[in-house]
């Protein structure tokens, strides 16, 4: 049986007022369950990070109701949404957001360090194909050796959930695939989901469901009845 990790119930989010407001998301209801790769596809302004940092507790909604696992998020207070972000959420971005004073393995142990459950830093900069490499400062590394790292610093914290807002965005091709396996291979370790936005379509091939957004709205939610592996992926 497949576990809800999350689910949302008629959730909108609003920005500003009156004659300026913006509905940045509306109506958003869906379910996602355990060891899912959902992907996120939809134009620029539709409302993917909106959503995304709603279920990373980034963000309150406007309206409507949001669940992890038996826990409403909607009723949580700021510090029950704090440790919910701090311990349970993974969260990857763009342009990896390292501290650029502590050496690849110093962010994943500083990560590591917050939380009640963590992994073995070490293992993980392993698991993320880094071993030997954690004395690196962030700028001594190319740009998909830093979104391996924030990948760690994400996993080492054993999150319920794994969420990546355009993870490839900043990556050429070959690296872009290199993650795209990696946050797999997580999938199937942790047997978290993982929510990830793209502008890429092409890694819908990989997801098991593909959320399509418009104008605020999950328009589609698209069943992939065969995945493919990273490396048959067509980037
Ligand atoms: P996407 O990630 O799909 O590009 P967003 O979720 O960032 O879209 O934004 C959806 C809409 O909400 C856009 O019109 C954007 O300008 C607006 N928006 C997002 N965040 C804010 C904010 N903090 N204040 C006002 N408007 C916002
Ligand atoms: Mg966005």
């Amino acid at each position: 049986m497949k576990e809800t990790v999350l689910r949302g119930e008629a959730l909108y989010k609003t920005y500003g007022a009156n004659e300026v407001e913006v509905n940045a998301l509306q109506d958003a209801s869906f379910e996602i369950h355990s060891g899912e790769f959902i992907v996120v596809l939809g134009p620029s302004g539709s409302g993917k990070s909106t959503l995304l940092n709603l279920l990373g507790g980034m963000d309150h909604p406007t309206k409507g109701r949001l669940w992890y696992r038996d826990k409403e998020l909607t009723d949580y207070s700021d510090t029950q949404l704090s440790d919910y972000r701090k311990d349970v959420v993974g969260f990857i971005f763009q342009f990896f957001n390292l501290i650029p004073s502590l050496t690849a393995e110093e962010n994943v142990a500083l990560a590591a360090s917050i939380v009640p459950n963590p992994m073995s830093p070490g293992e993980v900069m392993a698991m993320v194909g880094l071993k030997g490499r954690g004395h690196h400062f962030p700028s001594q590394l190319s740009g998909g050796e830093q979104q391996r790292v924030s990948i760690a610093r994400a996993i080492v914290k054993n999150p319920g959930l794994l969420l990546c807002d355009e993870p490839t965005g900043a990556l050429d091709s070959k690296n872009s695939v290199a993650v795209v396996k990696l946050l797999l291979e997580v999938r199937k370790r942790l047997g978290c989901p993982v929510v990830t936005i793209t502008h890429n379509a092409g890694m819908a091939q990989v997801a098991d469901r593909v959320f399509h957004m418009r104008d605020g709205r999950i328009e589609r939610i698209e069943v992939n009845t065969s995945p493919v592996s990273a490396e048959e992926m067509v980037w």
